[in-house]
């Protein structure tokens, strides 16, 4: 413990997770937690509103939210690169200085290896906002031939976001007038696009079908060749396309990898309590490996349950809350309708899906989902 009367809680990554486990310090210790928090950037943008990017339904302008925006008590957010992390001693090194801390919270993501799969960096991709600008730029250019959406490698944040992908760009081209000439086909390296739940799946394929979308399950891309326009497959089938939206394998950031925290490529907790091997250093997100998805909904619960367990630390009394891997993730089905699916993957011996069919109405609860959070992060 420092020897000033608060303890230092450094939190990194101003993120889902990050930004949810600081609220939440905030709410229930205001002034009487010293926090910090670290992030690169200059605001957050949640991961769905790269697809309304991509098809032009929002400018990247308007779904970003600044961190100047933030303000909470006992909080501080400092806009600085991290450069190293020694879990050991819980000393983080940044482009601006060194900050030791009682407990460290890393929250740092998931980030992409385009170098993963030849070829790739030379495609499009929409899991960037730049990426998903400059997809918004190339659409339009597109009026006939094969575009395909090929996922890398998983686990990958979002799991349905690529069906999600497809099913927007039908919509898309049926705008546009050309989706007749045009041929829409998904790679997805999962047996079916929501594996906990058979009935979300059942009805995205439906949804594919209905539309003449090409569902290619169980494969990765494993390189692209630029030249001929033929993405590899990993069982070695090679398919042509004229227009292709990768997904990349995802990784933790470098400054992790770089730290030894991880192993295979992600940081190794206890699913329950998020603590890491290393004493008072926690990891929340996609760069934890849970078991659960790499999600927004996710990282927030796994923020919850450390938020309490240090709120119980501080105050003396208990031992907080265990995180629970329940999540509610909605799906564009297109047509402006979402679907929703409830996943649960700790209460049983198998994770759960409930599903609800897509309808207008659940647009609404869509929205609130990024509404509510916006509000309680930033204040409007
Ligand atoms: C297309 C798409 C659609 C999605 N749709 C949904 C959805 O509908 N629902 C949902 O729940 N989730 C969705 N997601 C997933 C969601 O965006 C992520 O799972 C979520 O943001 C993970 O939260 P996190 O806190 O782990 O990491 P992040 O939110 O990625 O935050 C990590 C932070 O760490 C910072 N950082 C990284 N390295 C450094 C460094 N060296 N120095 C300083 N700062 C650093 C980054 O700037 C970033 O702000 C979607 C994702 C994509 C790509």
């Amino acid at each position: 413990m420092s020897t000033a009367n608060k303890p230092r809680i450094v939190v990194l990554g101003a993120g889902f997770g990050g930004l949810e486990l600081t609220t939440l310090l905030s709410e229930a210790m205001g002034d009487g937690v010293d926090v910090t928090l670290i992030d690169k950037s200059d605001a957050f943008v949640f991961g769905f509103s790269k697809l309304d990017v991509m098809f032009g339904l929002k400018a990247a302008e308007a779904v970003r939210l600044p961190y100047n925006r933030y303000a909470k008590p006992g909080v501080k957010l400092l806009k600085r690169t991290i450069t190293a992390i020694d879990a050991e001693r819980r000393r983080v090194t940044t482009d601006d200085g060194v900050y030791d801390a009682d407990y460290l919270i890393v929250a740092l993501g998931a980030e992409y290896d385009f170098d993963a799969t030849p070829g790739l960096s030379g495609t499009n991709e929409f899991y960037t906002v730049a990426g998903a600008e400059r997809l918004r730029d190339v659409l339009p250019s597109f009026k006939k031939g094969r575009a395909m959406v090929g996922v890398c490698g998983a686990p990958y944040k979002c799991p349905p976001a690529p069906s999600e992908c497809v099913l927007m760009l039908h919509d898309y081209l049926m705008r546009k007038g050309v989706r007749e000439a045009c041929e829409i086909s998904l790679v997805l390296p999962l047996g079916s696009p929501v594996p906990p739940s058979p009935d979300t799946s059942k009805a995205l394929l439906a949804a594919f079908a209905e539309r003449g979308i090409k569902f290619i399950p169980s494969r990765r891309v494993a390189s692209v060749d630029n030249a001929r326009n033929m993405a590899m497959l990993d069982d070695g089938t090679e398919m042509p396309f004229d227009l292709f939206l990768g997904v990349p394998k995802h990784r933790v950031p470098p400054v992790v990898l770089e730290s030894g925290m991880s192993e295979n490529g992600w940081i190794p907790v206890n699913p329950r309590t998020l603590e890491t091997k290393y004493r008072n250093v926690y990891a929340v997100g996609d760069g934890a490996n849970t078991g659960t998805p790499k999600a927004g909904v996710f990282a927030e619960g796994a923020a919850r349950a450390v938020a309490s367990a240090l709120i119980a630390k501080l105050r003396g009394s208990g031992n907080g809350t265990l995180y629970d891997g329940f999540g509610t993730c909605y799906i564009e089905f297109g047509g402006g309708r979402i679907g929703k699916v409830e996943v649960d993957f700790f209460s049983g011996p198998a994770p759960t899906g409930n599903y609800h069919e897509p309808s207008v109405a659940l647009r609404a609860d869509k929205e609130k989902f990024g509404s509510s959070r916006r509000s309680r992060w930033f204040g409007s």
